[in-house]
C-alpha cells in the first residue's frame, strides 16, 4: 500500500495543470464569498505578538492559493491597539498592531480577510464594570472557563452581544480592510444553555413563563417556549451583526459558527435563513466516529443552504480524544476530511493553532491538497446534485426524541443515539452505492421533493401535521417512500398521536412499542423483490425495537411478506426455541400505486443495522430502495469492490463524479494512517438528453479516462482509487 504522499510524489508531474489565480473572482449578483473555493485560518494565541513572523505565514497561506484567510481580530483578546473599553489587549502586544500587519500583508497577496472573533468570554475587569454582560448560575455566581478560569462566560441575551461586540466590529471595520467577521463557537447547533442573569430572567418572566429546564426536554412546555425564544434571539443577534458589519462595506459578511454533523439540537433550517455563509466547525473525529462524518456534515448543510456558500473547517492538529492542539493529525486522515469537504460541495477551511509551530508536518498536506484543488477549480463549481433519492433529515426527532422505550431521565449519551436511525440508513446506502441527498424536514416544498424519485425517512418520529401532509402529497403525486418505526407517531414536540399521522400512507395502524429486545425475527412468508438474496432462509434478524402494527387493509394490493416472530430467550441454549413461531403481525408493509411505491417497516431496521452490523438488514434496506425506484435507471451507477461514498454534481463545465475510498481498517475508528487503494470501478453516468461528452478525466490521478457514450449514458472505468477521485465529464 502506498501513502498519499508517496502517491503524489510518484505522479506529481502528471497532476500539474495550469493553476488558476488565487482570489475569488467577482461574479455579478454573487457576493465575493459566494465564489470562494479555499479558506485558511491561523488561530493566534495571546503570546504570538511577541514572535509572530507575518511574512512567512502569509507566504504559506498564499501558497495554498487561498481565497480567504481568517485571522484573529478580537473579542476575548484584541490583537490590535483597541480603544473599546474592556476589550482586552493582548498583554504581549507591546507597540505592535499585529492584526494591522497581518491585514496589510493578506490584502497585498490578493486574499480576502475575515476577522476571527470570540464573543463567548471576557476578563474580570469587564465582569466588575458590566456585571450584566455575563452568564450566571442560579446562585448568581458568574461562570468561569473550565481551563482558563480568569475568563468568564458572556450571555447571548445580554448587551455584551448587542452593544459591546457591535462596538468591536465597528472599530475593526473602520480601521482595517476586512471582508467579513467570524465568531468562534457561537451560536453552534448544539444544546441550549440556561442562564440566570438579569436579561435571561426577564426572558423567562416575559416570554417563557418560568425558568426552563437546563437540558433538552421537549415534553416540558417551558422548554418548548424557551427553544423558540432562544432561536429568535440567535437569529436577531445574527441579523444585527450582519447589519453592523455592512455599515461600512456592503459586501461584508458576518459568519456564525455552526456544524454538529447530523447531531443538531438547534434548527439548522432556521439558522440558514439568516446565514449568508454557513460555516461548519466540524474539524475532525474522535473515538469510534465513522470516517464519513464530514460528508454527512456537508449533506446537512446542503439541505438547508440551497446552493449558497458552505465552508467546513479541517483541524490540521490532532483533535482526537484526548486533544493535542500542537501536533499534526496523520496526513491520510486530514486528506480524507478535506476530500469529504469538497466531495459534498463544501469549501475547505484549513486550520492551525498558534503562530510558532514546532510541528510543521501539516503544512505540506494542506498545500498539496489546495494546489490540486486550485488547478482543477472549475470542476468544483457545482450547479446542483443529480441524485434522485432523498433522505429526510429528521431535525426535530434528532433534537428532541425519546421513544416510548427510553428511560425518562435520558441524557446526552442517549440523545446522541437519536441519530442512529439515520446513521444506519446512511451506512446501508453507502454499502449499496446509492446516490442520495438529504432534505431537511422543514424544506419539503414540492419544488424540492419533486427533484427526487424516492424519499427515505429514518424514523422521523416527531413530525408536524404540515410536514406529514407534504409527504402525503409527494406520494400521491407519484413519489416513492420508505419509512421506519415510529415515523409520524408524535407531533413536532413529541406529543402522542392516537395513530401514525401517515398511517393512511403506510396502510398501518400503530399499537404499542415493544421494549428493546434481541433475538426476535422477521419471518419471510411470501416472496417479494425486496427479499432478493434471501432465498435460503425463512428468517431474517428482527429489529431491536418495533411498533406493534396492524394492516389497515385500505389497499387490497398491499402486501406483508415479512411478519414478526417475537423475542424468545437467547440463553441458555436449551431454552432457545420460538414460543410463537408465527404471527400475522406485519414487520413490513409494501404497496404500489402506479409509479409510487411505499415501504413501511414497523421496526427500527436502520438503527439495528447500525448497532449490530448484521448485513442482512443493510441488504434489506438496499433491496427496498431499489424496489422503490422501479424500472427507472439510476443517474449514476458505480460497480466495484470497496466501501465508497459517492457524490455526483452538475458543474459549471459539465459533470463531476466524486468517489471517496473509505475502505480502511480505520473506517470506523480514527485515525486513518494510510490508504488501501481499490481496483477498477465501472461507472454509468446519465447526462442531460442531447449533451455530448467530449472528455472524461480523473483529476486526482491526473489522466484521461477512456469512455463511450450511448444516448444519454456515458460509460467509463476508473482503474483505481487511492484516497479520492474526481471524474470530470466535459
Ligand atoms: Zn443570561
Amino acid at each position: 500500500m502506498i501513502t498519499r504522499r508517496e502517491f503524489l510524489a510518484a505522479s506529481s508531474a502528471s497532476l500539474v495543470v495550469a493553476a488558476t489565480a488565487s482570489g475569488a473572482q467577482p461574479v455579478p449578483n454573487r457576493p465575493w464569498y459566494g465564489t470562494m473555493r479555499r479558506c485558511g485560518q491561523l488561530n493566534l494565541n495571546e503570546r504570538d505578538p511577541l514572535t509572530l513572523d507575518v511574512a512567512s505565514w502569509i507566504d504559506y497561506w498564499a501558497s495554498l492559493k487561498l481565497d480567504a484567510l481568517l485571522l484573529n481580530g478580537g473579542g476575548i483578546v484584541a490583537f490590535y491597539p483597541t480603544e473599546v473599553p474592556y476589550h482586552h489587549r493582548s498583554e504581549f502586544l507591546g507597540s505592535r498592531d499585529l492584526f494591522g500587519e497581518l491585514a496589510a500583508a493578506t490584502k497585498a497577496r490578493g486574499m480576502r480577510l475575515v476577522a476571527r472573533m470570540d464573543c463567548n468570554y471576557a476578563y474580570d475587569d469587564a465582569l466588575k464594570a458590566h456585571p450584566e454582560w455575563f452568564e450566571r448560575n442560579r446562585d448568581g455566581s458568574p461562570r468561569p472557563h473550565g481551563e482558563s478560569p480568569w475568563l468568564f462566560k458572556t450571555c447571548m441575551f445580554s448587551p455584551y452581544f448587542t452593544d459591546q461586540m457591535a462596538a468591536i466590529y465597528r472599530e475593526i471595520g473602520v480601521r482595517y480592510p476586512v471582508d467579513g467577521f467570524f465568531t468562534n463557537v457561537w451560536p453552534s447547533t448544539g444544546d441550549l444553555t440556561v442562564c440566570h442573569c438579569e436579561s435571561c430572567q426577564r426572558v423567562y418572566r416575559e416570554t417563557v413563563g418560568a425558568t426552563p429546564p437546563d437540558r433538552v426536554d421537549a415534553t416540558n412546555g417551558y422548554y418548548r417556549k424557551y427553544y423558540e425564544a432562544y432561536m429568535d434571539r440567535v437569529l436577531d443577534v445574527w441579523r444585527r451583526w450582519q447589519t453592523v458589519v455592512t455599515e461600512k462595506r456592503p459586501d461584508s459578511v458576518y459568519v456564525g459558527n455552526l456544524g454538529g454533523g447530523i447531531r443538531t439540537v438547534k434548527n439548522v433550517k432556521r439558522l440558514a435563513e439568516v446565514a449568508r455563509w454557513f460555516n461548519a466547525d466540524h474539524q475532525g473525529r474522535s473515538g469510534d466516529t465513522a470516517i464519513w462524518d464530514c460528508a454527512q456534515q456537508g449533506r446537512v448543510a446542503q439541505a438547508v443552504m440551497d446552493g449558497r456558500p458552505i465552508t467546513n473547517v479541517t483541524g490540521a492538529y490532532s483533535n482526537s480524544r484526548p486533544t493535542w492542539r500542537h501536533v499534526s493529525k496523520p496526513p491520510a486522515e486530514t486528506i480524507m476530511w478535506l476530500a469529504q469537504t469538497t466531495a459534498s460541495g463544501m469549501v475547505p477551511w484549513f486550520h492551525w493553532l498558534g503562530g510558532a509551530p514546532e510541528d510543521t508536518r501539516w503544512k505540506a498536506v494542506g498545500r498539496d491538497f489546495f494546489t490540486w484543488l486550485a488547478a482543477n477549480e472549475p470542476h468544483f463549481r457545482n450547479r446542483r446534485s443529480i441524485a434522485d433519492v432523498a433522505v429526510l433529515y429528521p431535525q426535530r426527532t434528532i433534537a428532541f426524541y425519546r421513544s416510548g422505550t427510553q428511560p425518562r431521565d435520558w441524557r446526552g449519551a442517549e440523545r446522541a443515539q437519536t441519530a442512529d436511525y439515520l446513521q444506519g440508513l446512511y451506512y446501508a446506502l453507502l454499502e449499496g452505492r446509492i446516490l442520495f441527498d438529504f432534505v431537511h424536514e422543514d424544506n419539503l416544498r414540492p419544488e424540492t421533493l419533486g427533484r427526487y424519485r424516492a424519499l427515505l425517512i429514518p424514523n422521523a418520529a416527531y413530525l408536524s401535521d404540515d410536514r406529514c401532509q407534504r409527504i402525503r402529497e409527494y406520494v400521491a403525486g407519484g413519489g416513492s417512500l420508505l419509512a421506519t418505526f415510529e415515523t409520524s407517531r408524535y407531533n413536532e414536540w413529541g406529543d402522542d398521536r392516537p395513530d401514525f399521522e401517515l398511517g393512511d400512507v403506510f396502510d398501518a395502524t400503530a399499537g404499542d412499542v415493544a421494549a428493546p429486545a434481541g433475538n426476535s425475527y422477521m419471518r419471510i412468508d411470501s416472496r417479494h423483490p425486496t427479499l432478493a438474496g434471501f432465498e435460503e432462509t425463512a428468517l431474517l434478524p428482527g429489529p431491536e425495537q418495533r411498533v406493534a402494527v396492524r394492516a389497515r387493509g385500505g389497499d387490497p394490493a398491499a402486501s406483508a411478506p415479512l411478519t414478526v416472530v417475537p423475542y424468545y430467550p437467547a440463553f441458555p441454549p436449551e431454552m432457545v426455541f420460538p414460543r410463537t413461531p408465527r404471527t400475522d403481525q406485519p414487520a413490513a408493509l409494501f404497496r404500489q400505486n402506479g409509479r409510487s411505491r411505499v415501504a413501511y417497516f414497523s421496526g427500527d431496521i436502520d438503527r439495528t443495522f447500525w448497532r449490530s452490523g448484521n448485513p442482512d438488514l443493510g441488504q434489506l434496506i438496499q433491496n427496498t430502495v431499489r424496489w422503490l425506484l422501479g424500472e427507472d435507471r439510476a443517474p449514476v451507477t458505480l460497480d466495484g469492490d470497496g466501501v465508497v461514498e459517492t457524490f455526483a454534481w452538475e458543474t459549471e463545465p459539465g459533470y463531476a463524479l466524486h468517489i471517496l475510498n473509505y475502505t480502511n481498517p480505520n473506517m470506523t475508528r480514527g485515525f486513518v494512517r494510510k490508504f488501501y487503494a481499490i481496483g477498477p470501478q465501472k461507472a454509468e453516468f446519465r447526462v442531460a438528453r442531447g449533451r455530448r461528452i467530449a472528455s472524461v478525466a480523473a483529476l486526482r490521478a491526473g489522466r484521461a479516462v477512456p469512455f463511450t457514450q450511448d444516448g444519454d449514458v456515458v460509460r467509463f472505468e476508473v482503474p483505481a482509487v487511492t484516497d479520492y477521485e474526481v471524474v470530470a465529464l466535459t
